[in-house]
């Protein structure tokens, strides 16, 4: 039989309720990513759009934006450029603090890892109220990049992510939704 991509996504998620705090439902791609063809389909399904555009980098957000961007970038024979949480890039750095579903942070990026008008894809898992990805959006374009989309495997779109990302001229691919928070 013949599983959709839908399908066979929802099986390999993991929910795992109440993680890390009361309420919040955990979708856990880590079951995806040890499945070999969930984690080859996805890759290939948010890879697809962006073929032959001249893609410079893949961005990645820490931490397992970097796994998903990681094989992004390999696909479109892009760079790869880190997202990461504050105080772990040794070069020179660019800063920027953001609200999270479940407490606040500070992200950065390397001043040099974007030249600009390069264009450059957006990667994370899962998009829920689209603070971490407006604040990697923001500092994208504060280094100058064309940010061409944000591409995740799962919207939360009850937290109203998506929306937050193309108000801000990006637009948002996602490819499974699960509703609730
Ligand atoms: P947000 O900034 O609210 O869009 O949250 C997105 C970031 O937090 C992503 O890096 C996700 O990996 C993580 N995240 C938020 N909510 C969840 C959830 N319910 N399950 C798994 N990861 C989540």
């Amino acid at each position: 039989m013949n599983t959709t991509l839908i399908e066979e996504l929802e099986a390999a998620i993991r929910a795992i309720p109440d993680y890390p705090k009361p309420g919040i439902v955990f979708r856990d791609i880590t079951t995806l990513l040890q499945h070999p063809r969930a984690f080859r389909r996805a890759v290939d399904a948010l890879v697809h759009p962006y073929i032959g555009i001249g893609l410079a980098s893949v961005a990645g957000i820490e931490a397992r934006g970097f796994i998903l961007g990681g094989a992004i970038a390999h696909q479109l024979t892009a760079g790869f450029v880190p997202v990461r949480k504050k105080g772990k890039l040794p070069g020179e750095t660019v800063q920027i603090a953001y609200s999270l579903e479940y407490g606040v942070d500070e992200m950065e990026m390397h001043r040099d890892s974007i030249e600009p008008g390069q264009k450059v894809l957006l990667v994370d898992d899962l998009i829920a109220t689209g603070g971490t990805a407006e604040a990697a959006v923001k500092l994208l374009k504060e280094l100058g990049a064309d940010v061409v989309a944000a591409c995740f495997v799962i919207d939360l779109p009850d937290l109203g992510g998506r929306k937050k990302i193309e108000a801000l001229g990006v637009p948002v691919r996602t490819l499974i939704e699960f509703e609730g928070d």
